[in-house]
């Protein structure tokens, strides 16, 4: 199929307990091993795998990144993962060279299944530490300790994995901004490759949500969240870190290929319960519980599809583009939205750049024959912008909606 997306994200609901901030859709299935002969587990793939199978089979445009999330893939026997991958590969086929990230726990894996993961072609580790305090982790529901991280560390280092991530998670309840420093200093210390650092976003369905109010204690005021932030930045800047994305950093050659197809507002393909699939400027949703899921693929896996409109499609490629630091290039705006539109968002954002939280920063440009306002690049600054970039993204969109 002729411009078909190459990005694919697989969803792995099953997680042992839901953590206490996480609104995903998951299924619990408690602290027991999920064995080979699971029949929750075999159900869903075979699901799963019909549904990637309902995708017109194409081989001319093969998938440069997969990403298995969820959940906790980690979780789930390693010969449903050789079955999916199997079925991506017949109907979509996937490039030789394929970054094939998949989100691993601590506590739910062991040497053998890293080996495994790496025989089957995955590439690209993401390790759910969110905390290196104890009584942090506890406050979170995770199921694992600081035990658990280094032994997880341990294992990735005898299998020698390079291309690793960590995902930390800052402004949790009873977190204070000297225990946010000395995680990341922890952090820094095992020199991952990558780094994911979110701020803890309050979802009103979790028992966070219902618990505690933003900026109240016993979470950290807003001024300490974003003394965290800037910390982040700092710190993770001098240890040459590159700050890619607002909550994303990398050692050069690491950043994670599969997200920055979300960032700049690529096509990619979603399978799985509450997946979203997203080409031809259409989002498809799937439903969230297994239930709902099964019943949707018996009945064809014809998706209802949410048609973008245009001046979406435009607010969504700056809501998305600005998170990079990088930013967008003016000229791929004017192509996409035209000139006019293009002086319209530089000058409705003219307030920010005069107090330098946005900048328009034109690049020297090695091919002489571009003229230097072509290569201009509208970047929200870091830290300072990144930390009022919604501020900033709402005026965008009072000004376009
Ligand atoms: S392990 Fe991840 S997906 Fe599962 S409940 Fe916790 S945060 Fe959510």
């Amino acid at each position: 199929m002729k411009n078909s997306p190459t990005a694919a994200y697989i969803h792995i609901p099953f997680c042992r307990r839901r953590c206490y901030y996480c609104d995903f859709a998951i299924s619990v299935v408690g602290d027991k091993p999920l064995e080979d002969d699971s029949v929750m587990v075999s159900d869903y793939v075979s699901y799963l795998c019909q549904e990637i199978e309902s995708v017109p089979r194409h081989t001319d445009n093969p998938l440069k990144t997969i990403f298995f999330g969820g959940g906790t893939p980690s979780l789930m026997p390693q010969k449903y993962l050789t079955k999916i991958l199997k079925v991506l590969e017949t109907n979509l086929q996937i490039a030789p060279d394929a970054e094939i990230s998949i989100e691993i726990d601590p506590g739910t894996f062991d040497l053998t299944s890293l080996k495994g993961y790496l025989d089957l072609g995955i590439n690209r580790f993401s390790l759910g530490v969110q905390s290196f305090e104890s009584e942090l982790l506890e406050i979170c529901g995770r199921t694992h300790n600081l035990d658990d991280i280094y032994l997880s560390l341990d294992l990735i280092r005898q299998a020698q994995i390079k291309n690793f991530s960590l995902d930390l998670i800052t402004g949790l309840p009873h977190q204070t901004l000297e225990q946010c420093q000395k995680s990341l200093l922890q952090a820094i210390e095992i020199n991952p490759p990558h780094l994911s650092c979110y701020d803890l976003v309050l979802e009103p369905t979790t028992a966070f949500g219902k618990q505690y109010e933003p900026g109240t204690s016993p979470l950290p005021e807003d001024e300490t969240t974003a003394q965290m932030y800037r910390s982040t930045q700092n710190l993770l800047s001098s240890a040459g870190y590159e700050h890619y994305e607002i909550s994303n950093y990398a050692q050069k050659g690491y950043q994670c290929q599969h997200n920055r197809v979300y960032w700049q507002n690529q096509s990619y393909y979603g399978f799985g319960m509450s997946a979203a699939s997203y080409f031809q400027q259409k989002r498809f949703n799937r439903p969230r519980t297994r239930k709902t899921y099964y019943e949707w693929v018996k009945r064809g896996a014809l998706i209802d599809s949410e048609e973008i409109s245009h001046n979406d499609y435009l607010l969504e490629t700056l809501m998305l583009g600005l998170r990079l630091s990088e930013g967008i290039l003016l000229t791929d705006l004017s192509q996409k939205f035209g000139e006019q539109i293009t002086s319209k968002i530089v000058s409705s954002l003219d307030v920010f750049i005069r107090q330098k939280l946005v900048e328009v920063d034109y690049e020297p440009e090695a091919d002489s024959t571009i003229l230097p306002q072509k290569m201009a690049r509208l970047k929200i600054t870091d830290p300072e912008g990144f930390l009022l970039s919604n501020t900033i993204l709402a005026n965008l969109f009072d000004t376009f909606s």
